[in-house]
């Protein structure tokens, strides 16, 4: 590990302060209302109105920037944490997560139903339905919050929060222990238990500590068990939370499940924990049982979430391409199919359960059978899952600085209108005609640089899997090929689709 940010000049100093958080929420709160209110009642043409630019051309731009240049400062700054932390001090938030919910598997569906629902209802050009799904966002995480303990819903229902956690695992930033040796040394463990108020009987965690990791599950088990599994904010005379997504510094790896709340920076007494640099390579090519997680090799969940989210890069951007509409057609002819979305179901079914299924399947086989290895198909996908990542985050980088660098200056028209709207003087007529920030010819190479620096360091992340795996570098050779070979397919899948006209979807040019 390398410097720390909170050492930075201004900005740790910002990131130091108790009331950091808060104030990125409270800017992010007041965005989103403003969202809502413009997609309820303000123009439902998209590239008029905020809910239809700001969420789909913005928001989504910066926070792939965000994931390439630090780390998921999205979750960070989540506007839903607000309402949340109200529905935990009001409701009763005891509840645990329903044990066979405990998995990723939840969020594995509630990914796919959004790919679905994006493009079944064109969620990107309706101001009305993307304030809806805002709406529901607010409630659920007041809901499901307010009943159940710890961050419930950022680690098992969050779509937006599961889309940060894989693809963070690229980023070059991590929260992390500075020195292990101090936490040896620690008798509180603030950073999971929280810390209390110093009066006896309110602080039932501290003393000595039996502490174990699951190697299954990555949970840690203190004396005081349940403190581990994230005590629901607000518990008698707690002062600072510890880490509610239940990651225990010590023994957390990476970004999975993390977001940068930075509790654990304000709970640790000994000031041991930072925002370290690190290499993007680092986290994916290591397997420990870590803390809150378990052993990436051994989550089948959590791999169908990291091949749902790569594949899904380049569903995502087919999706806005021509060819698309002529293979929706010829499968709508071919099976009969009348009813769209029942079609896109199908067309969703196949791109991001089948085709990955089948390809994933195949690349864990003949690895397997060139390294002559014993293990099952699922070990072999759950572990070298992993290496796609990188390439579906350029994918994602790719697509979605394209829709920023052609579309980012239509924020200012929008802006202009609404102001107008509610009678503000905004200097004159609202300029449509305002959009790209870069010329057009500059969007091509962009997106290319991106996309195959992802494959670059997809192959050097399979290869070192295989060499962490295999040992010996010939059977390393062996078990990585079918990987690499996947990879190259994707992205050449990839550089095809990014060579098709795109659809300028919250773009005024479009219309
Ligand atoms: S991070 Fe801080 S509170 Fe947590 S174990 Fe280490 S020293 Fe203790
Ligand atoms: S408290 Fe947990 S989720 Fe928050 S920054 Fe620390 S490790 Fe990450």
């Amino acid at each position: 590990m390398g410097r720390d940010l909170l050492n930075a000049p201004v900005l740790g100093r910002f990131l130091r302060w108790r009331h950091a958080r808060t104030v990125l929420q409270a800017t992010c709160l007041g965005l989103a209302v403003l969202i809502i209110l413009d997609g309820l009642f303000g123009p439902q043409l998209a590239p008029r109105n905020l809910a239809g630019t700001l969420p789909w051309v913005h928001w989504r731009g910066f926070v792939v920037l965000a994931l390439l240049v630090v780390g998921n400062l999205f979750c960070m700054a989540c506007p839903f944490m607000l309402p949340r932390r109200l529905a935990k001090r009001f409701g009763p938030a005891r509840l645990p997560w329903p044990a066979p919910l405990r998995s990723k598997w939840l969020a594995v569906a509630i990914l796919l139903l959004f790919f679905w629902a994006y493009e079944a209802f064109g969620l990107w050009a309706s101001p009305w339905l993307t304030a809806w799904v805002a709406v529901t966002y607010f409630v659920l995480a007041f809901v499901i919050d307010g009943f159940f303990k710890g961050a419930s819903f950022c680690k098992h229902v969050c779509a937006i929060g599961q889309f940060h956690f894989v693809n963070a695992m690229v980023s070059p930033t991590e929260v992390a222990v500075r020195d292990p040796e101090v936490c040896q040394r620690c008798e509180t463990l603030d950073c999971i238990r929280g810390r209390y108020e110093a009066s006896g009987a309110a602080d039932p965690g501290r003393g000595p500590r039996p502490l174990e990791l699951d190697a299954d599950s990555g949970v840690v088990r203190l004396a005081t068990a349940d403190a581990a599994s994230g005590r629901a904010l607000g518990g008698k005379g707690l002062v600072q939370s510890g880490c509610e997504l239940a990651l225990f510094q010590p023994q957390k790896t990476g970004n999975g499940d993390c977001t940068f709340c930075m509790e654990c920076i304000h709970a640790c007494p000994h000031d041991n924990v930072g925002i370290l640099v690190r290499s993007p390579l680092d986290e994916l090519t290591r397997d420990p049982v870590r803390s809150g997680v378990g052993r990436l090799s051994r989550k089948p969940d959590w791999a169908a979430l990291a091949l749902l989210l790569t594949f899904g890069a380049f569903l995502n951007a087919f999706g806005m391409v021509e060819p698309v509409f002529r293979l929706q057609e010829w499968m709508a002819a071919a099976l009969g199919l009348t009813s769209p979305l029942l079609l896109l179901a199908l067309f969703f079914g196949l791109g991001l359960v089948v085709l990955p299924g089948l390809l994933t399947g195949a690349a864990a086989w003949a690895s397997r059978a060139l390294s002559r290895g014993s293990d099952t198909l699922v070990e072999r996908a759950s572990t070298y899952a992993w290496g796609l990542v990188p390439l579906g985050f350029g994918m994602w980088l790719a697509h979605y600085l394209y829709h920023l660098l052609i579309g980012g200056l239509t924020i200012v028209p929008v802006v202009q209108q609404y102001l107008r709207d509610l009678g503000v003087p905004a200097g004159g007529d609202p300029r449509w005609g305002a959009g790209a920030l870069v010329p057009e010819s500059w969007l091509l190479p962009i997106e290319l640089v991106f996309l195959q620096g992802g494959l670059v360091v997809s192959l050097v992340a399979s290869f070192r899997i295989a060499r962490r795996e295999e040992g010996g570098k010939t059977s390393a050779l062996r078990a990585f090929l079918p990987w690499a070979v996947l990879a190259t397919i994707l992205s050449l899948m990839g550089i095809w689709l990014l060579m098709q006209p795109m659809e300028m979807r919250g773009t005024f040019q479009a219309i």
